[in-house]
């Protein structure tokens, strides 16, 4: 089995479109992207005890403005905000999930 790779990606209105090697496209609104945001900073880490404190997190009009993203090694992507955030490192399993219809 090969890994899956990234064919294409494209703007489209207030999604990225991705093209995937096996076919299968995703439409990913900015604002599903953004919040979904894997990095500490959004998702939180777990403290010694596991716990994990979620952050208070408080969004702006940018913060839903997608930049651009660089590839990451062939398995995923880093994605820049209109805020400045781009600490999000969105694994193309994380990005194929997102994408999945509900
Ligand atoms: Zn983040």
């Amino acid at each position: 089995m090969s890994p899956i790779k990234l064919n294409n990606s494209a703007v489209i209105g207030s999604e990225l479109a991705l093209s995937w090697s096996d076919g299968l496209e995703s439409y990913l609104n900015f604002e599903t992207l953004r919040r979904a945001c894997p990095c500490a900073a959004c998702q939180g880490e777990p403290d010694v005890t596991g716990k994990v404190f979620m952050p208070n997190l408080t969004y702006r009009e940018q913060s839903f403005q997608y930049l651009r993203h660089q590839l990451l090694g062939g398995y995923a992507i880093q994605i820049f905000w209109a805020d400045g955030h781009s600490s999000g490192i969105y694994s193309y399993e994380l990005l194929r999930s997102l994408g999945s219809p509900a």
